[in-house]
């Protein structure tokens, strides 16, 4: 019988009750391993009021209790960490040493939460008048929801739970239906690491899960993300419904490869960061912009045979370069953009469409494919493939390939290769993108700072992890005290000021 995977409530699985599945697919065979339930409003509305009654208590619960459950749970994923990167790979389809990578980012969030003793500390002005002193305080926001998206099932549950719980707030996580396994046994290992039952849920679903975390009262913010389309809506939707939101979308991100880059490394950084996971990451590098004709055939002449080479295999093989992706969808969607590639004029150079995988026919493999003289005007350039084709479009100037960046929609992350300091200094203070490498092809900033992309890349005014966490899932009081030794007799009726 096909194995079920319910919901994670008031510290226990529990069957779903909608009668509505999605399946989870093992990416390698193309096999069924397992149904999901996708949860009814009633089921939400339960975690939810579970996670309202569990918060009171939690949020009187002192920081450094709190940061001990963090401690803790750091322990217990990093003992458990080979089985959590394999169960990761079996339903996501990544290589092994991928899905570690995947916990680890993941970890080095919870390892900034276990600090929230110490980021929680507000503002204190001693004397700002006669006896007065005014101070701040972060408070948690109550009932807190994140929905998570398939391509990253351990790091990004854990950028957004990690620091809501610790700043006090109970949290309803909706990750993927595709790849659900990992964050629901996250959330056994935060009861075992000793956080109380309710702070932490999980809620399997689709979009009747979504819209009832997004129009339910108790809610108090939202953190989303995902594909641009539905981050847009759901930002839309929650801030309607008097939610804080923040929603990070896709992505295009470039790389300008200027003349005087080191073309091996521009190379070997295209191909880590254009095929491994498949290119299903949003900080994956999916344009390359070689500036100028030599630079430009220099680097083609490095990257056909790499993209050639490519190995590919199944997620258990640790020594492949990547895995099959997702779904047969997925599958189908990547193979139609190469396909109108060639439609629209663009020059395939290497076609990795009909790859077929010995011992696994059936699984979502796809070879690399790689596209040159690929324009501005074209759908796939403009829009987010999320697989394994890089498109290479030829800048005549290093003034070209820097408003290339400017003027695509997304504005996630951009690297720059060069070894001229003048053109990397310009290129970080011009580019109108989020996170920028600098001979760094996956700039991805570490826990203690903050992860966001630009323009249709992020919509919200705090971005995940880093200082801007704990300033999205905490308000502001500030309080100003006064001692009757510094009360005067007598009603005041102006407005007060301190002369
Ligand atoms: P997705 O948008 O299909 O799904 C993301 C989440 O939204 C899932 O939990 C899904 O169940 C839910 N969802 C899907 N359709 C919905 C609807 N109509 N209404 C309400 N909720 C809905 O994204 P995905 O395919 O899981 O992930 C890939 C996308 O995520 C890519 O576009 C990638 O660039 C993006 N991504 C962005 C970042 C970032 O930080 N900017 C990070 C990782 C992935």
């Amino acid at each position: 019988m096909t194995r079920e995977i319910g919901h994670f409530v008031g510290g226990k699985t529990q069957a779903g009750t909608s009668g509505r599945f999605g399946d989870v697919f093992d990416p390698n065979t193309g096999d069924v391993q397992a149904k999901v339930s996708l949860a009814a409003r009633s089921e939400v509305e339960a975690a939810i009021a579970n996670a309202a009654e569990a918060q009171v208590e939690w949020a009187a619960q002192n920081p450094q209790k709190r940061a001990r459950v963090m401690f803790k749970f750091l322990d217990l994923v990093t003992q458990e960490k080979e089985s959590l990167a394999e169960l990761l790979s079996s339903e996501h389809g990544k290589t092994l040493p991928d899905s570690h990578g995947d916990i680890q980012r993941g970890l080095e969030v919870v390892e900034f939460a276990c600090g929230i003793p110490h980021l929680l500390k507000g503002e204190y002005s001693e004397g700002v008048g006669p006896g007065i002193d005014m101070y701040s305080l972060r408070q948690p926001l109550g009932v807190v929801a994140g929905i998570t998206p398939f391509n990253f099932p351990a790091m990004i549950p854990m950028w957004k739970f990690a620091p809501a719980i610790a700043c006090g707030n109970a949290f309803i996580l909706k990750p993927s239906e595709r790849d659900p396994s990992v964050p629901m046994r996250l959330a056994e290992l935060m009861i075992e690491a000793g956080l109380p039952e309710g702070v932490l849920n999980v809620v399997n679903g689709d979009k009747e899960a979504v819209d009832t975390l997004l129009t339910d009262p108790r809610v108090q913010a939202i953190g989303f993300v995902g594909s641009s389309a539905i981050a847009e809506y759901i930002y839309a939707t929650g801030a309607a419904h008097g939610k804080r939101v923040h929603c990070f979308g896709g992505a295009k991100n470039h790389m300008i490869v200027m003349p005087d880059a080191d073309m091996t490394q521009a190379a070997d950084a295209l191909i880590g960061a254009g095929y491994g996971s498949a290119g299903e990451r949003c900080m994956a590098v999916s344009v390359a912009v070689p500036v100028g004709q030599q630079a430009a055939d220099a680097l083609m002449e490095k990257l056909i045979p790499k993209v050639e080479a490519l190995k590919i295999g199944p997620s258990s093989d640790r020594e492949a370069d990547y895995g099959p992706v997702v779904t047969q969808q997925a599958l189908d969607r990547i193979r139609g953009y190469v396909d109108l590639g060639i439609k629209e004029g663009a020059d395939l150079v290497v076609d990795g469409r009909d790859f077929v995988m010995q011992g696994y026919e059936n699984g979502f493999f796809m070879g690399g494919c790689l596209f040159d003289n690929v324009t501005s005007d074209m759908r796939i350039y403009k829009e987010e493939i999320f697989g394994p084709v890089l498109s290479v479009v030829r800048a005549k100037d290093y003034d070209e390939g820097l408003r290339l960046a400017n003027e695509h929609e997304y504005g996630n992350g951009v690297a720059i290769y060069t070894r001229d300091g003048d053109a990397a200094r310009d290129f970080a203070a011009r580019v109108q993108i989020g996170m920028v490498g600098v001979n760094v092809p996956i700039p991805v900033p570490l826990a203690y700072y903050s992860f966001g992309g630009w323009k249709r890349s992020g919509f919200g005014d705090l971005n995940q992890h880093g200082p801007d966490s704990v300033k999205f899932y905490t308000k502001t009081k500030t309080v100003t005290s006064r001692w009757p030794s510094g009360i005067k007799d007598g009603a005041e009726f102006v407005i007060p000021t301190m002369r």
